[in-house]
């Protein structure tokens, strides 16, 4: 993969796939501007960058807070002039799984408030520089639950589907000026590798699996690629 002096922006970097992501893009080269609402995670993916000697930028921020972001965009800014890549990796997903009709209104609002206004209040503050600049990679972390929808998750397959439009939409907009849209959907992905019948192949991915995807479509080499979801989900077995 290449990766011409890229800088990239990683949303929710202090676990998981946004971690893994974050260090491959650091090994190929790319600096990085890491948020997350968790400070101990951001420690953790920084002391886990260390051996790369990029320059990294740690920042404490709640996406769904329009203030909170808007004063982490003003540190990126001071410490980089440009951002090339943007990963919107910080979702919540692990809670509140039960049938719709027992959900409460505000678990949804706020789960909205992270997963698709986040996503989408940060794309739109960073795109003009990229549509100026002519370069961007925008890689969305989406999901099954909103391509197919998944059961006791409803109101999670509605802020994914809600993910999948968004790129779909965005990137007719964007390509024609160099910005290319794409999201990823991982399935079954855990920090350490279990058996997993949902899938054919049998076991859960580790999330630098599902990081190679994103670092490819993050790539320059990704230059006629946009508009689309990519799944990478060990052959989900359909729900
Ligand atoms: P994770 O919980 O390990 O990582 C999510 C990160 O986002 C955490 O570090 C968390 O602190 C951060 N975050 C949460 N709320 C935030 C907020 N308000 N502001 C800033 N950061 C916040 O989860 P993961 O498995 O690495 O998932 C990453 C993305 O992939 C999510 O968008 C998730 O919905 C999506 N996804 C994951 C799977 C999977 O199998 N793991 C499947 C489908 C989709």
């Amino acid at each position: 993969m290449r990766f011409d002096h890229r800088t990239a922006l990683i949303t929710g970097a202090g676990s998981g796939i946004g971690q893994a992501t974050a260090k491959i893009l650091a090994e190929h080269g790319v600096d990085l501007a890491l948020l997350d609402i968790n400070a101990d995670g951001l420690a953790a993916t920084e002391a886990m960058l260390a051996h790369t000697g990029r320059k990294v930028l740690t920042v404490v921020c709640d996406v769904a807070d329009h203030a909170s972001v808007d004063a982490a965009l003003g540190k990126v800014r001071e410490a980089f002039p440009r951002i090339d890549i943007l990963i919107n990796n910080a979702g919540i997903f692990k809670d509140n799984i039960m049938k719709f009709h027992l959900t409460d209104p505000e678990t949804w609002e706020r789960r909205w408030r992270i997963n698709v206004e986040g996503t989408m209040y940060i794309t739109h503050s960073l795109l003009p520089a990229m549509l100026e600049q002519g370069y961007g990679r925008i890689v969305n972390l989406a999901s099954p639950a909103g391509v197919y929808g998944i059961v006791n998750m409803v109101d999670y397959s509605a802020t994914k589907g809600a993910i999948l439009s968004f790129t779909k939409a965005l990137a007719k907009e964007t390509t024609p000026f160099g910005v290319n849209v794409t999201s990823v959907s991982p399935g079954m992905i855990n920090p350490v590798r279990k058996p997993n019948d949902g899938t054919y192949r049998g076991v859960s991915g580790l999330p630098e699996e599902c990081a190679e995807m994103i670092a490819f479509l993050a790539s320059d080499n990704a230059v006629h690629v946009s508009g689309q979801d990519y799944q990478v989900d060990g052959c989900r077995k359909k729900m």
